[in-house]
């Protein structure tokens, strides 16, 4: 029986710089590049070649010319960057990275409830599993969503799956009635607006900003909903000085840093716990990064007609995205 090791904090430290510079290393002995999305810790986004939101990594993603794509992120981005590069090794360090949200719409229940409505065109949000997006016309982002379902006629019927509050988001912002999936981003979702007002009554300064992956109540308080890039944009452009921000944690790391002067307050989902961050995201580790480039695994493989056909409306956002920022 051995007893428990103990570090210290200044141990911890150097152990953690050992492992980052080890994944630098490997990544160029592998001509691997490392994407990250904004929600991972603060010391994997640092290390990255690449860091973005969805609809910047999925751009970034279909232009990678490394042998290896090492995915900080979750399980539909990986699939996502592997769909855009099947011929590239494309690595997620720990494979249990899902989604709630990609989880809350099952491809046999889809079907089903696409079969309901047989008129209808399928946008999907990127959020959602390879098989979703076979059976999608066109994928979009929170980057991209109004600018996706604009290009379609104003009599254009669609079915906008996985997440319903983004659909309903985007329903008011186009004056669309599109059928909406009831699907929810378990972090999103429970962000509680009582919360909010308290933190309001408390810094009535502060201006608050929401990603639309939130409830309605939320969004209704919020000066200005948008994607992460645009909510990191608002933070940048902003001349308040203390933005209280309802999405996940991990994007505070890159608003500090835009913006050292501010203050940042996130929104808590309740008094006892921290369910704004992701779990899934942040399954995500230095070490599980150094590992998976070390062994090679674990690897993304997906059957290729599934490949194949998820590819079309992945392709077809980002020709209409082309006009977006990078
Ligand atoms: S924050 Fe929500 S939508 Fe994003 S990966 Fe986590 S569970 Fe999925």
């Amino acid at each position: 029986m051995f007893a428990p090791v103990y570090l210290t904090k200044q141990e911890n430290t150097k152990n953690m710089y050992v492992m980052r510079d080890k994944v630098l290393q490997l990544a160029k002995e592998k001509n691997a590049v490392i994407l990250a999305h904004y929600y991972q810790t603060s010391d994997i986004q640092e290390i990255a070649d690449f860091k973005g939101d969805s609809l910047a990594l999925a751009q970034r993603a279909s232009e990678v010319d490394a042998d290896i794509i090492l995915f900080a992120g979750v399980h539909f981005m990986a699939e996502t960057a592997k769909i855009l590069n099947p011929t590239r090794k494309v690595l997620l360090p720990d494979l249990e990275a899902g989604c709630s949200l990609a989880e809350s719409c099952p491809a046999d229940d889809f079907r089903k409830f696409k079969a309901l409505h047989p008129d209808h065109i399928v946008i999907s949000y990127i959020n959602c599993t390879a098989e979703i997006k076979t059976l999608s016309d066109v994928i979009c982002t929170s980057g991209n969503a109004v600018q996706i379902v604009e290009s379609f006629p104003k009599d254009q019927k669609i079915i906008f799956a996985p997440d319903k509050n983004l659909g309903r988001y985007i329903n008011e912002v186009t004056g669309r009635q599109m059928v909406l999936w009831d699907g929810t981003c378990e972090v999103h979702d429970i962000l509680s607006s009582e919360r909010i007002m308290k933190l309001k009554i408390e810094n009535p300064d502060a201006k608050l900003i929401a990603h639309p992956e939130c409830a309605h109540p939320v969004l209704l308080l919020a000066d200005f909903v948008g994607s992460t890039t645009a909510m990191l944009e608002y933070c940048k452009n902003s001349s308040s000085e203390k933005i209280i921000v309802a999405t996940e944690t991990g994007i505070l790391h890159q608003m500090q840093k835009d913006s050292p002067e501010k203050e940042f307050l996130i929104v808590p989902a309740d008094e006892s716990c921290s369910c704004n961050d992701c779990a899934y995201m942040k399954l995500n580790t230095m070490e599980k990064l150094y590992l998976a480039l070390k062994n090679e695994k674990p690897e993304i493989i997906l059957p290729d007609d599934v490949m194949e056909n998820a590819k079309a409306p992945i392709v077809r956002m980002l020709d209409l995205s082309k006009h977006l920022i990078k």
